[in-house]
């Protein structure tokens, strides 16, 4: 299965910086073995679709519940569909954090973007004082589980453990590998064999020379990058070594 570096760029940006970025990545992105794709804030997405190299992707980092009406200040499925928008991130950490998020709302979100045939990335992970209590395995099944409520097998799952995010502490390759193993081992449960061909990434502070010895376990495919998406270069180095 080919590796999908997902690149969040979170609340960063302008649309013109956007426009100069993807431009940038276009001059000097030689061909890779993995699928990029860019979740940018919404409002910069139409500069991504005119501008990002051909084969590069591009999403939402967020998506309404809903599918129209008076829900302000939201951006549903169908308008992210419209500006040729293939994925949609959902139950980020930070919009479970700070904008109280639940599995069902997050489930609820999926599923409205699945309805407009984007491809959801249902995000999951434990938090530092449920690492230290070992209960992490547990702990992101039942997140996911209730995440993927209603939810068919066309997705992307990301296994970001909080405590890793934005902090510079990476998970070890040995501590992916035994979240992305279970998590393949539930969506087998849960969709038989077309769970073969989901990709299940992991996200924590990743970075070009942490990315190939993370994506080389055999059931992580891909990363959910965070600050290392920012500058070309990186972006250019993380698909470089892949
Ligand atoms: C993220 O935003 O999903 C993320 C993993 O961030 P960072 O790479 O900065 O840890």
């Amino acid at each position: 299965m080919k590796n999908l570096l997902a690149l969040n760029w979170k609340m960063n940006k302008t649309p013109s910086e956007a426009q100069a970025w993807a431009q940038e990545l276009a001059a000097g992105l030689t061909t890779g073995e993995a699928q990029l794709a860019v979740m940018a804030p919404a409002i910069m997405l139409p500069a991504l679709a005119t501008n990002l190299p051909a084969g590069v992707a591009f999403g939402g980092q967020d998506v309404s519940a809903h599918e129209s009406g008076a829900y302000t200040g939201e951006i549903s499925a169908a308008m992210l569909a419209d500006v040729g928008a293939r994925y949609a991130v959902v139950g980020h950490s930070e919009r479970r954090e700070y904008h109280g998020e639940t599995d069902a709302t997050v489930a609820a979100k999926a599923r409205q973007a699945q309805a407009h045939g984007l491809t959801p990335i249902v995000c999951v992970g434990e938090g530092l004082d449920v690492r230290e209590k070992g209960e992490h395995v547990p702990y992101t099944l039942a997140q996911l589980e209730g995440s993927l409520e209603g939810v068919g097998p066309d997705v992307v799952v990301a296994y970001e453990p909080v405590w890793a995010i934005g902090t510079g502490k990476t998970a070890t390759a040995d501590d992916a590998e035994e979240l992305a193993l279970a998590i393949r081992e539930a969506l087998t449960v849960r969709y038989g064999s077309d769970a073969d061909r989901i990709q299940v990434l992991y996200g924590g502070s990743v970075k070009p020379d942490n990315i190939a010895s993370i994506c080389a376990k055999p059931n992580v495919n891909g990363a959910l990058v965070g600050g290392a998406s920012l500058k070309v270069a990186d972006v250019i180095g993380m698909n470089d070594a892949l």
